[in-house]
């Protein structure tokens, strides 16, 4: 993907991971991705990231070594109170800072515990210690705040400006609302940006990156002498398409950019930002008052997952029939034994069959179904291992899509959802202006 420098120049950002359970492929480094795209969004890029083991060395060596070059550095991890929690007190020692107690968080865990009824831990106090100056990030969803300490760097290098080092805890649940609430105001206050940056993230479905780049690039090269940037982000099923400016003209390169990009691309992109395609859909469904029920075989309920990750689904959402066997498909949905013995369950007249018999059956207004043969067994000449259809029971008429997808189940399943969901959006998008 193609993205910008910070127009900032000054700012030269490190992100430092901590913990052996990642060194170890126990936990995955989640947090590099999600603090990407977090600064990302907000116009800054990392220069450099590291993941480390938990120890006084690797923590000392890493910091001193990200000092020596950086505006900004974020270390996640080991702020609680186990003896394998060691990053506050290192920095402190390498930034030449006293550890002080913070009494105001000592009252904060005392109350939690006593919320919960649990006995304090004998250990709490060591959470609530800091360096000295060092701003307190307050921590909604566990005991461990994090710290931003302000410091002149010319210890480590010729500075004079300020840096910043931003100590958060390790779970997820804790950091994000902490680097949402405290990190980003803090950030936008300490390193503005000298002129405006501006960004658009498109979301699309099921089109290839290289089909999307000739759909549309060649229109936006007279913005892109203007200085407008473009990246393409692909993952399965899916491309980011995003439009960069930065700027006294940003605004209106970009607003000129995202205007030729939706006339161009049209209904391919389905969403902005980090939209889901799921998301976009239950929405769909709900502005529209119209009901979904999904009848899937060899995605084992994946689709209907991800519609009921959606807050709100419910409203929509009715339900799903998991019918992996012949019998299930037979008796749940009422696929015809004859369609099943002719066709096979593998076939565009079973996907039919399953979608409208959800649909009739339960007095939907819309039905997905899916049947596939996901492999690595099962495959035949005629259909190979990665061969879907996809069943679509609509007020119009049922109608059904033959997919090859010979990826890993994992990837298979993802796939075969997204092209379901999209297909849905779609037909409802068409409905509603024929
Ligand atoms: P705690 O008080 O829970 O000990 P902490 O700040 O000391 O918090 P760690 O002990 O480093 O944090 O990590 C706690 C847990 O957070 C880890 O076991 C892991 O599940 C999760 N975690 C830590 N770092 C990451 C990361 N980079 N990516 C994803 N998850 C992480
Ligand atoms: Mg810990």
């Amino acid at each position: 993907m193609n993205t910008l420098p910070n127009d900032n120049k000054n700012i030269h950002i490190e992100i430092i991971n901590t913990g052996s359970e990642l060194m170890l492929g126990r936990v995955l480094n989640t947090h590099h991705q999600w603090l990407a795209l977090q600064l990302d969004e907000l116009g800054y890029t990392i220069d450099r990231q590291l993941c480390i083991n938990d120890d006084n060395l690797s923590i000392t060596g890493a910091v001193r070594e990200s000092l020596s070059r950086a505006d900004l550095i974020i270390v996640t991890g080991g702020l609680g109170p186990t003896s394998d929690d060691l990053t506050r007190n290192d920095i402190a020692q390498l930034l030449g800072r006293r550890l002080l107690v913070d009494s105001g968080t000592i009252e904060r865990i005392q109350n939690m515990f006593s919320r919960r009824g649990t006995p304090i831990p004998f250990n709490c106090e060591i959470q609530a210690q800091y360096p000295e100056g060092a701003l307190i990030i307050p921590n909604d969803y566990g005991t461990a705040p994090g710290l931003a300490i302000e410091f002149f760097p010319n210890l480590f290098r010729k500075n004079q400006q300020k840096s910043f080092i931003i100590l958060l805890p390790g779970p997820p649940r804790e950091l994000y609302p902490m680097f949402r609430n405290s990190v980003i105001p803090l950030l936008r206050k300490k390193f503005p940006f000298a002129s405006a940056h501006k960004l658009l993230n498109l979301r699309t479905a099921c089109t290839g990156e290289s089909s999307i780049e000739k759909i549309v690039a060649p229109h936006l090269q007279y913005l892109v002498k203007e200085g407008l940037q473009i990246g393409y982000c692909a993952r399965v099923g899916e491309v980011d398409f995003r439009l960069e400016a930065s700027g006294q003209k940003a605004d209106e390169i970009l607003k000129q950019a995202e205007q030729i990009a939706r006339e161009k691309l049209g209904e391919i992109i389905f969403g902005t930002g980090t939209q889901k395609l799921e998301e976009v859909l239950i929405q769909l469904l709900t502005q529209h008052h119209k009901t979904l029920g999904t009848a899937e075989s060899c995605t084992g309920g994946f689709l209907a997952h991800r519609l009921t990750n959606v807050p709100g689904a419910s409203a929509v959402f009715m339900g799903s029939c998991v019918t992996y066997s012949n019998d299930f498909k037979r008796q749940l949905l009422g696929v015809q034994s004859e369609t099943l013995e002719k066709w096979g369950a593998v076939s565009e007249q079973t996907s039919i069959e399953m979608a409208s018999g959800m649909r009739t059956r339960m007095n939907l207004d819309y039905a997905l179904s899916i049947t596939g043969i996901a492999g690595p067994g099962g495959g035949t000449p005629e259909k190979p291992v990665g061969t879907v259809y996809i069943g679509l029971a609509t007020p119009e008429g049922t109608f059904s899509q033959r997919l090859y997808c010979p990826y890993e189940r994992e990837s298979f399943k993802f796939y075969v959802s997204q092209f379901a969901l999209d297909w849905l959006r779609r037909t409802i998008i068409h409905s509603l202006n024929p």
